[in-house]
């Protein structure tokens, strides 16, 4: 188990009285609620009393914070998304109610050790990478904000697959957060909305002549809510998290199980739970499944049918939806949302359209998060009519109306037409999903300055033209609780010490670091938190991969999902052509480094797996190779999750952000590595050119092709034969690859990966080699120079504060929601 790691910033002093309270609390839960005494108790049993005793103390809070809402007829704002990437939330709950101390004092004299307990919470992991992040840093900075917001998604039994590493492939197991229960939800069994699917719309003349629709379903699921409480700093606020889980309306057909048909009498209850029973598993890649719409409906009506009760308690008024609800699409993956909030507002509360649709509008944003186009989601119309038959009728009417409105307006390029126009006809018909968020929405906004450009001139280009002041730029933003106060203790300490703990309530004190950057005593201790988290995380690494790095290594690090344009092959032939460098200069003094990698691939993504059998290959060579006088060490850490991230990203001295330019929307892991005193080696990428332009040229690294460079390269084709032959050391490590060096049981394992490159290097990993090679070389000559070093690394985390997810709701909320904050 790993040494105490405690920490000086006693936010809230652990006095006697409130230990021997907090004991008490977490005594009485482990008795009355667990069932146990402190004889018999096991470990996860004090982790669920210390959970349930924390959650004790945001209950109240939680309940006044709902009233005060109530009271206040405040703007509500809903955060829908497919994804919430939690984490742990332990730590996460003391650190907001300012008890972290205290309970480790209660615990202690309970003779239980918190840091010990801390790592028995599962990850709550109902996400892929960072937009399932970035929702959960939004929620805690909601609530810090003291907005009053609600978060919907899906409970799904099953997040985030866990990985193994087997023999250096990947091996994904399902994961099973829920096995031991849950201690932070509240099931509500009592909110429970109809979710229909199929059949077939009728019409019906209503008693004044008017035309009515009416949708007779084939199937009807229930989706009931679990909320969890999200306490903001300093315990002022608490928002919810509420999570819909699905069910038949009939557990049980008792007909078919009296006759023995035990599976049939179960059929319903297994297709209607199959819609929450598990994360949809890909990241990026063309979706298609039927399943995955019936999870988007689902959660998208569920959530709009609750916030309508909730409005029309609040209101009694329908017409007053959209001055009391703005409602946030992350992604397109709610935005059926549209078309369902049209269905509630026309059929059921029977609004005529044109103000159903003024009211749609002035309520839904979206945000789009990436330009890729196999991920831009579109269903096909023959499935959309399938199980949403009113759906699509209303898709239809709202493309129709617009449209007409477009031409009477002037516009009749067919070219323009098509792509504004809700369906897509080229290849099979489909529905646009973007394109019906971004219709249904008053704002869209992209995730970086360079991003949102890219929107404009891409994605949406045509849009843009017609509506010039829809699309706005929100950079992402990640929460220095999470990522800083309780990630890296050792640095939010020296933090407090030196400008205060002040520095928790506003990150733009982070700037007075600056003064301190040359400052021979700071820097010391500035690399001394750093050196606690790498020793840290070398104890990790010895217990998870059973390899021994040297904390006095720098330490290089790529953490993310594994995806061909994040480019973790660039670094992994990065990686070969420095041991083949060390191997060709033995009396050279290289700086010697520790490239670390994590990260999933999804399942199907047999690229990606390959690339993590390259990483894994080449750490097993490089690894047992004597000759590197352990210059050099390799380690891929299974399991990549919010957890590891919090473990692995203080320790790092240099984050690798290296994706291929204008792919990348944002990123968020970025934010996180220079908050803590990183410095990035990074393109002209997402939010990289921002953080360059905070922290300053000189304290990052730069390199490769810009976006536009990028699309030029890829318009006249891409030779990476060219690239290759100007680049000797690539070439010699592209041979190693090729000709079997690390996989010497199967030596062409890498030949289809080595051929794609050679041949078409739609990534540009070619072109971009030797500039990276000389950024890397720079790095290494900063490196040398220790004073220069920890005077870059002082300046990045001086210079961050921006990059707050404060900051980017306090954006949303004033240009987007019209919810300002104080
Ligand atoms: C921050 C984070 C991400 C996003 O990382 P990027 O480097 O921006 O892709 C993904 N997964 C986890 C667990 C994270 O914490």
């Amino acid at each position: 188990m790993d040494l105490p790691h405690s920490t000086a910033i006693a936010t809230t002093t652990a006095s006697d009285a409130l230990v021997r309270e907090l004991s008490a609390d977490v005594l009485r839960r482990l008795t009355y609620t667990v069932g146990k005494d402190v004889a018999s108790a096991s470990p996860r049993d004090w982790f669920i009393a210390a959970s349930l005793a924390t959650r004790d103390r945001i209950v109240e809070p939680w309940l006044a914070s709902n009233k005060r809402n109530y009271q206040q007829d405040r703007r509500r704002v809903y955060y829908l998304s497919l994804e919430f990437l939690v984490g742990r939330l332990l730590i996460d709950g003391l650190t907001n109610l300012g008890l972290t101390e205290a309970m480790r004092a209660a615990l202690k004299d309970l003779g239980v050790d918190l840091d010990a307990m801390r790592e028995l919470e599962p990850d709550a992991a109902l996400g892929n990478g960072g937009l399932g992040r970035l929702a959960a840093c939004f929620m805690d900075s909601m609530a810090t904000l003291e907005i009053a917001a609600v978060g919907y998604g899906i409970r799904y039994d099953h997040g985030l697959f866990r990985q193994t590493i087997k023999d250096g492939w990947q091996h994904e197991y399902p994961e099973d957060w829920l096995a031991f229960g849950n201690p932070w939800e509240f099931p509500r069994p009592e909110i429970v909305y109809d979710i229909c699917f199929g059949g077939h719309v009728e019409g019906a003349r209503l008693a004044d002549g008017a035309l009515a629709h009416v949708w007779r379903p084939a199937e009807t699921v229930e989706a009931v809510a679990y909320d969890t409480p999200v306490v903001g700093w300093r315990g002022k606020h608490v928002n919810t998290l509420r999570l819909w889980s699905a069910r038949a309306p009939d557990p049980l057909r008792l007909d078919a199980f009296n006759a023995g048909d035990y599976l049939g009498a179960q059929a319903d209850q297994m297709r209607a739970e199959s819609i929450s029973k598990v994360l949809y598993p890909s990241d990026s890649t063309p979706a298609g499944q039927e399943l995955r719409l019936r999870q988007e409906y689902f959660f998208a009506s569920a959530s709009l049918q609750d916030l309508i009760r909730r409005h029309m308690k609040q209101t009694g008024d329908i017409r007053k939806l959209a001055s009391k609800v703005a409602i946030q699409l992350n992604d397109t993956h709610p935005a059926i949302g549209v078309a369902e909030l049209m269905r509630l507002l026309v059929d059921v509360h029977g609004l005529e359209w044109k103000e159903a649709w003024e009211i749609t509008q002035a309520t839904f944003s979206y945000t789009n998060h990436t330009l890729l186009p196999e991920a831009l989601e579109s269903w096909p119309v023959a499935l959309m009519e399938r199980l949403l038959p009113r759906h699509m009728q209303i898709i239809y009417l709202v493309n129709a109306l617009h449209l007409d409105r477009l031409r009477d307006s002037g516009v009749h390029d067919a070219g323009v037409l098509a792509n504004v126009s809700l369906i897509d006809e080229h290849s099979g018909r489909h529905v646009r999903m973007g394109n019906l968020a971004f219709l249904g929405s008053h704002k869209i906004n992209g995730v970086s300055a360079l991003h949102t450009q890219l929107v404009k001139e891409t994605v949406f280009r045509d849009y843009h033209k017609l509506y010039p002041r829809r699309i706005v730029n929100k950079t992402n933003g990640v929460t220095f609780r999470r990522w800083l106060l309780e990630a890296n203790p050792p640095l939010a300490g020296l933090l407090a010490q030196t400008i205060g703990p002040r520095v928790f309530d506003d990150p733009a004190h982070l700037s007075e670091l600056e003064r301190y950057a040359d400052d021979a005593d700071f820097q010391q201790r500035f690399a001394a938190a750093k050196r606690a988290n790498k020793e840290r995380l070398a104890r990790l690494v010895f217990e998870r991969v059973d390899a021994k790095v040297d904390a006095n290594a720098l330490f290089d690090v790529q953490i993310k999902r594994i995806h061909e344009y994040k480019r973790q092959l660039l670094n992994v032939l990065h990686t070969i052509a420095l041991y083949q460098d060390i191997k060709a200069q033995p009396s050279r003094a290289f700086v010697p480094r520790v490239k670390i990698f994590a990260g999933k691939a999804a399942a199907s993504y047999h690229q990606a797996k390959l690339i993590i059998k390259l990483a894994n290959d080449v750490a097993r060579v490089v690894n047992a190779d004597e000759d590197l006088r352990g210059l050099l060490k390799v380690v891929f850490l299974p399991n990549y999750n919010v957890s590891l991230a919090e473990r692995i990203i203080p320790a790092a001295d240099l984050s690798e952000q290296i994706s291929t330019a204008g792919m990348e929307a944002s990123g968020t892991g970025n934010m996180k590595f220079a908050l803590n005193g990183a410095l990035t080696i990074g393109t002209l990428d997402g939010a990289n050119v921002e953080i360059k332009e905070r922290v300053g040229d000189e304290n990052i690294f730069i390199f490769g092709l810009t976006a536009a460079e990028v699309e030029h390269s890829r318009a006249k084709g891409i030779d990476a034969r060219e690239a290759i032959e100007a680049s000797p050391r690539l070439g010699e490590a592209l041979q190693a690859v090729a000709m079997g060096v690390f996989s010497p049981d199967d030596r062409n394992r890498y030949a289809q990966l080595v051929d794609a490159l050679t041949y078409y290097d739609h990534f540009l990993i070619s072109k971009d080699f030797e500039s990276y090679w000389d950024a890397q070389e720079a790095v290494d000559a900063r490196w040398r120079d220790q004073k220069a070093w920890r005077r870059a690394t002082i300046l990045n985390t001086a210079r961050v504060a921006w990059f707050s997810s404060d900051r980017a709701i306090r954006e949303y909320a004033e240009e987007i929601w019209n919810t300002p904050v104080a």
